[in-house]
């Protein structure tokens, strides 16, 4: 007997939450997933009017903008509960929301560690802490990481950014194991540079240099990086988790 081929995501319908949505990569992020039928949510923390823009430019008219601070963990309890009211489940999460405060270590103040780490870890954590009932509940869904190719590769400046980078791989594998039994994925995307506001001062000082050490010998765009999390989302991952996958041209390679 011939088993039928399936070319079908299986995203129609499903419900999202995807974090710093606004701008850049997380903005890719939420069209995909809104143009593979999926009812989103996404969040931005100050900038509502690209919010705003991200909603207005997109047909399906089925996205959703709400401001949240995911350093505010009551916050992000609140925004989970009010999708899981809304629309009913929450089938996936993207933690995406994320930044950076370059400099070498000893002109690190603390407010540019903490802050990094605040945003970048605490803020997965309080997301993941925040939806894991409702998957349990549900034995199902998918929650997906931005990290970076800095976890792995060590970037001059960046020693606050990395260490929340790494942490993030490592919470990504540890609730892979805690949550497999509920069949629930937990996976990350590992960009690497990207053509965002937030890669801007790396590109413009040393764009030249950073291009010769990418294999592909080109900046990634975010929709490189949506395609990753589209993929991790659909149903054609469904047997992958724990996993960290990198979209950077090779340039962890190099
Ligand atoms: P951008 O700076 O372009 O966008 C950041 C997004 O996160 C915005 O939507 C911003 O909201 C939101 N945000 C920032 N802080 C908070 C917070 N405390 N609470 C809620 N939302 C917040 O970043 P990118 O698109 O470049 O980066 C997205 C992710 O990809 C990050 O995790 C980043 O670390 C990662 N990454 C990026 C790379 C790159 O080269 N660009 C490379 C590797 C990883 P608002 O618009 O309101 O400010």
């Amino acid at each position: 007997m011939n088993t039928p081929v399936i070319t079908d995501s299986g995203l129609a319908g499903a419900v999202a939450i995807v974090t710093g949505g606004s701008r850049g990569i997380g903005r890719a992020i939420v069209e995909i997933l809104a143009a593979a039928g999926m009812n989103v949510t996404f969040t931005y923390r100050e900038n509502a009017m690209a919010a705003a823009e991200v909603v207005a430019a997109n047909p399906t008219g089925t996205l959703v903008a709400e401001a949240l601070d995911v350093r505010d963990s009551a916050a992000c309890s609140a925004l989970v509960e009010k999708v899981a009211e809304r629309a009913g489940r929450i089938d996936l999460l993207v933690n995406n929301a994320g930044m950076i405060r370059d400099n070498p270590l000893t002109a690190l103040e603390d407010e540019d560690v903490r802050v990094v780490l605040e945003t970048n870890v605490n803020g997965t954590f309080n997301m993941a802490r925040a939806v894991a009932p409702f998957m349990v509940s549900q034995r199902r869904g998918k929650i997906i990481n931005i990290s970076s190719v800095s976890a792995e590769k060590g970037g001059r400046g960046q020693t606050n950014y990395a260490a929340s980078k790494g942490a993030i791989n490592a919470f990504t594998r540890a609730l892979a194991v805690e949550l497999a039994p509920r069949n629930i994925t937990v996976n990350a995307v590992a960009p690497g540079v990207i053509e965002t506001d937030m890669s801007h001062d790396v590109r413009a000082r040393a764009g030249d240099l950073v291009l010769s050490r990418i294999l592909l010998r080109r900046i990634g765009s975010p929709q490189d990086v949506a395609g990753a999390v589209w993929f991790l989302a659909s149903r054609f991952a469904d047997y992958i988790t724990g996993e960290i996958l990198h979209v950077d041209g090779g340039f962890k390679m190099e």
